[in-house]
């Protein structure tokens, strides 16, 4: 049976003294057996810090039996603020909990878990890992990281106002804070020991804002799990994604034959790769343009109800008749369709003029120069599918060559990002002979406007997501 005494010792042992302050996250059934109940742990903890420390603990979410001593403990102070709650007992109780309730954020500056930081305090797990470490979601908080929202209260302050307000950057579901503890171990940021059967870790405060920030701002689904079957985090990581696209130029756009078989699937991994804009080639292994008008309005309708933009409809062959397909267009509200730049074009030039439709021209067979002059030679200019899978099979270096003898700087509304061998066997980007990587890196530097569209006019070697995760590589590493 644990003693008081022997618990002091070990918290002495642990590094902590008088006049610290600990922010303690506990659950003292994990102790073992102890003398006096939790009372006693306590006791041990505000013996060690002495008159001159501090003891908080939070009072939301999950609450200890310890938590409760404290809260109802006559000398504590509870930081005033209907979200991210402590209650703390000590000489810098009242520093570290004044006016919590004005911050910006739940967690983060002028939050006692900011300044327990400033004050040089310190985070003590006792008997529970860093998923219960409420400071990191100061950190999230302070790297206003995209997947975080704001949630608002009306509560009433201690002078009896009552107030609503916004609190930004509050902390969503499910996150992998588990998996920082070898990180912080290995920077020597956590000192442990165990305390009956309890492991106890203590890390400085301070070092754990600056560690968490560094990590955050390297990468910002530092603290989310990447199990696909976590449909938490698959939004989570779905809305850093978002925002990292947001700042591009270029909108991006999927095609729906990468995005899936079934419309609900498309949408499913369009959400979760982050992207609003679809582009209509195959739907269930159909092309686009053999459904009828209700079918293909349907599709489009199922599309946006889900916040999904189609951008346009692809045909990779052109039909005789215009018709069924103008038709099929209009009353679904898709206006732009590509179409191969190949054969005779006259009925679909006609069409285009009666039926208010854009056609745009991808390259097929030809190298870059042959495809941008039969471009130049139609009768209205027109804009270009820049297809460097197309190049690669017409056997032209898609940057090196086509690109430059195509003068696409002009022309070129859409890239198409997909990858492929020299005989037209489909690779992951950048690994096959499309030089997607330098092509992606150009129309970056020159500030594209228009539309990428990941997997158009191709097959491709991986599903969608990994397609749009080896996508983000590429924009990360150039
Ligand atoms: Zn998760």
């Amino acid at each position: 049976m644990l003693t008081k005494k022997q618990i002091v010792e070990k918290l002495h042992e642990l590094g902590l003294k008088t006049g610290d302050k600990v922010l303690l996250h506990s659950s003292t059934v994990s102790l073992g057996e102890v003398e006096g109940g939790p009372q006693t742990v306590l006791d041990a903890f505000l013996e060690v810090l002495g008159t001159s420390g501090t003891l908080l603990v939070p009072i939301f979410g999950r609450l200890g039996i310890l938590t409760d001593l404290v809260r109802d403990d006559p000398r504590a102070v509870k930081s005033p603020c209907p979200v991210g709650t402590v209650a703390a007992i000590g000489a810098d109780a009242e520093a570290l909990c004044h006016d919590h309730w004005t911050a910006e954020t739940a967690h983060g500056v002028g939050t006692p878990f900011h300044r327990l930081g400033e004050m040089g305090g310190y985070v003590c797990l006792l008997g529970v890992d860093q998923d219960r470490n409420t400071l990191l979601h100061g950190i999230e908080a302070m790297l206003q990281l995209p997947y975080l929202n704001s949630t608002t209260r009306t509560f009433t302050l201690p002078d009896g106002k009552e107030v609503t307000k916004e609190f930004k950057y509050y902390p969503g579901p499910h996150r992998n804070f588990i998996g920082l503890d070898h990180r912080l171990r290995a920077d020597g940021a956590l000192k442990e020991l165990r305390i009956g059967n309890a492991e106890v870790r203590l890390m400085a405060a301070a070092e754990l804002w600056r560690l968490g920030m560094e990590w955050g701002k390297e990468d910002p689904a530092f603290v989310l799990c990447d199990n696909p079957a976590c449909a938490d985090c698959v939004k989570q990581h779905a809305a850093i994604a978002r925002d990292s696209f947001a700042k591009e130029s270029f909108r991006l756009a999927m095609s729906s034959r990468l995005a899936g078989r079934y419309v609900p699937e498309m949408i499913e991994n369009l959400q979760a790769c982050g992207i609003d804009l679809v582009e209509l080639d195959y739907i269930q292994g159909k092309s686009a343009a053999q459904y009828p008008a209700e079918k293909l309005a349907s599709f489009v309708q199922e599309f946006q109800s889900s916040g999904i933009v189609v951008s346009a409809m692809r045909l990779n062959y052109v039909p005789d008749d215009p018709t069924p397909v103008v038709e099929a267009m209009q009353p679904a509200h898709v206006s732009t369709l590509i179409l191969p730049l190949v054969g005779s074009l006259e009925k679909w030039l006609d069409a285009e003029k009666s039926a208010g439709i854009t056609l745009e021209f991808a390259n097929t067979a030809l190298g870059g120069a042959a495809f941008s002059a039969q471009l130049k030679a139609l009768p209205a200019p027109h804009k270009a599918h820049f297809n460097p899978v197309n190049f690669v099979k017409a056997g032209e270096m898609p940057f090196l060559r086509s690109y430059g003898t195509g003068r696409f700087i002009r022309t070129m509304t859409s890239l198409d990002v997909n990858d492929a061998l020299w005989n037209g066997t489909p690779r992951r980007l950048a690994q096959g002979n499309a030089e997607i990587k330098e092509l992606v890196s150009i129309v970056r530097c020159r500030n594209f406007n228009g539309t990428l569209v990941l997997g158009g006019g191709a097959p491709c070697a991986t599903d969608a997501r990994q397609f749009c995760q080896d996508f983000r590589n590429i924009l990360e590493t150039i």
